[in-house]
């Protein structure tokens, strides 16, 4: 049986930095990939339109000055081949496929307290022990596929944006149907128009998307910002999402109406993400957050001609509540005559036929069905994996409730295990590959701290946890998040999974907490 010091699942963004972190400071580390290639959500989210929405000179690494110099983005957002290109060029750059094992899932992890060591299960039977396991398997890495009657039926071809073909899919001449209006179904749907011969879009939730503005990379600003970068990531991480998103420390409710309208007129011509700073209160104050809505409802009104099918676009909710989208001609879309918006709100989808779908009020015929029905988020990934900790209690038992941790890194009860921008941290609410590499850095200095000390284990103290998942709970309480709307950061997109609100909010805080307890020499866990 191997043994390595360090096993990681997972080769996405996180594995990735995770292995070489690790293994630069000495650690014998080996990577567990489903997958036959590196890059997580950008190897398997292959999708007409994917591409990130956190500007792309942002959503990269910064671990190395040199590699932050010598790679270039042709776009503000850089399209899906192009950040997989990325993550390929990371992995050979600093020679990581060696210490990856593609096609292998991990199955099963149990904790030896005898040993203080992890022994794994793969799906094709091999078996491993490690001292520490990194678990990078991704907070939207497990698709959801929901259980809708007769999918099995269905003749013609089931397409899932998660787990997109990797060979051309071509709807040229085709009848599409597609479940789903999130961020994944917002970027594919114009494009899905282009080419299908009748679009139908089923969408239970009507989502706020903010135009993209995408445009090919202005040289002079990367310029400007590759000679400025450490100052550019230091400002940033100083901000809420780790985002250059220019927040506002104004209130939408203290501006006349003319002067607050200009102002989110010029966030949606800036585009993206940053309009959700637009004020200071649009997360915590439901009548500021109101000034949003009808901003943007003013704006599908205005975008889409047909005032029916514009009020069916024109979300009811809180504005941020599920995750801001952010499209390129999404609402114009809809004034394409191969386009058809049903509402699956009042009539929901009662089953899937051979020929394409029922609602409770009528039958919709296609050949191809695309679903973009999004993932089980934050602990879906981690809890198909069997994984046993102390006394023989699984995460899924402990997490049957919802998911405790502390610090959203460890769990008390599972020692010297790691979960990266897990549940508990900012994670999803972050610039992720800033939240990912701040975790593995904090774990690489643990790690550290252990191997000085010569000691073995690290646990999470079950007060440490508890304090933490209090804390986690009373942040998010004065927002809008837990309780403005059914999203999945609450797990209210996953039928019977625990309804609890995941993500820490607000990032340099966190980091902020997590440092020190590095200084303070990790009050919270027990090291033995
Ligand atoms: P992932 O990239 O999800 O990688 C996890 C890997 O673990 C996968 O390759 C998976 O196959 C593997 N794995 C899981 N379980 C097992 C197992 N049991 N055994 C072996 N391997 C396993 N975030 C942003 O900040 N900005 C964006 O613009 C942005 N855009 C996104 C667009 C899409 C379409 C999606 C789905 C997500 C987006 N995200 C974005 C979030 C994105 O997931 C993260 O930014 C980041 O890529 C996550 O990296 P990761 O390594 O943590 O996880
Ligand atoms: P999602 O946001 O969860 O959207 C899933 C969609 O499917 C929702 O519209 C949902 O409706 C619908 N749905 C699910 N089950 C359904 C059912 N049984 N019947 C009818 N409709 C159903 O998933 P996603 O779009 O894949 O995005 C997930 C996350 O990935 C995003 O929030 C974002 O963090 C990330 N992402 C980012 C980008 C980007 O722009 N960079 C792109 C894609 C994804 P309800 O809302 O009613 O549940």
């Amino acid at each position: 049986m191997k043994n390595y010091d360090v096993a990681i699942v997972g080769a996405g963004f996180a594995g990735l930095y995770a292995l070489h972190k690790l293994r630069s400071l000495g650690f014998s580390v080996h990577v567990f990939e489903t997958g036959d290639g590196v890059g997580g959500t950008w190897y398997w989210n292959r999708y007409p339109g994917a591409r990130c929405d956190v500007n792309s000179l942002e959503y990269s690494y910064q671990f190395s000055a040199a590699l932050q110099q010598e790679w270039s983005w042709s776009e503000k957002y850089a399209p899906q081949p192009e950040i997989l290109d990325y993550a390929n060029h990371v992995a050979d750059r600093f020679e990581l496929r060696k210490d990856i094992q593609f096609n292998t899932r991990v199955i099963a992890l149990l904790f030896d307290a005898k040993q203080g060591t992890w022994l794994g299960e793969t799906e094709d039977g091999n078996k491993f022990s490690a001292q520490f396991c990194v678990m990078a398997t991704g907070c939207l890495s497990k698709e959801n596929v929901p259980s809708f009657d007769g999918l099995e039926d269905f003749a013609g071809t089931v397409l899932h944006t998660g787990k997109w073909p990797h060979s051309h899919v071509n709807l040229q001449g085709k009848n599409v149907g597609i479940i789903g209006t999130g961020s994944s179904a917002i970027q594919a749907i114009p494009l899905l128009a282009e080419q299908a011969t009748a679009l139908t879009v089923f969408q239970r939730t009507a989502s706020f998307s903010i135009p993209a503005h995408n445009a090919a990379m202005d040289k002079e600003h990367e310029r400007f910002i590759k000679d400025n970068y450490p100052q550019f990531r230091a400002r940033n991480s100083q901000r809420y999402a780790a985002l250059d998103n220019h927040p506002s420390q104004v209130s939408a409710l203290e501006l006349e109406v003319a002067a607050r309208t200009a102002i989110y007129e010029a966030r949606w011509e800036d585009g993206g993400l940053p309009f959700l700073a637009s004020f200071n209160d649009l997360g915590s104050n439901l009548e500021a957050n109101q000034t949003a809505v009808d901003f943007v409802n003013a704006k599908i009104r205005e975008i889409v001609k047909d005032p029916a099918i514009a009020e069916r676009l024109c979300p009811k909710t809180v504005l941020g509540c599920k995750r801001l989208c952010v499209d390129t001609d999404y609402y114009q879309t809809f004034n394409r005559d191969n386009v058809t918006l049903v509402d699956v709100s009042a009539a929901p989808i009662e089953k899937i036929t051979a020929q394409g779908l029922r609602t409770h009020q009528k039958d919709y015929s296609f050949d191809t069905l695309i679903l973009a029905t999004g993932f089980d988020a934050m602990t879906g990934a981690l809890l198909a994996i069997d994984i046993q900790g102390r006394n023989g209690v699984t995460l899924k038992e402990k997490w049957q409730d919802g998911p405790t941790n502390f610090l959203g890194l460890t769990v008390n009860g599972f020692p010297n295990l790691f979960t990266i921008a897990g549940p508990g941290s900012p994670s999803v609410l972050a610039n992720m590959i800033v939240a990912i590499e701040q975790h593995v850095d904090w774990v690489a200095e643990l790690l550290t701290h252990l191997a000085a000390n010569r000691q073995r284990t690290v646990e999470a103290s079950a007060t440490a946890e508890r304090e933490w998942v209090e804390l986690v709970n009373e942040i998010a309480s004065h927002t809008l998040f837990p309780t403005g709307c059914n999203s999945w950061y609450i797990g209210a997109n996953i039928p019977g999974k625990p309804r609890i609100f995941m993500p820490f909010l607000g990032y340099p805080a966190y980091v902020d907490k997590c440092n020190a307890i590095t200084a303070a020499g990790y009050p919270g866990f027990e090291l033995s």
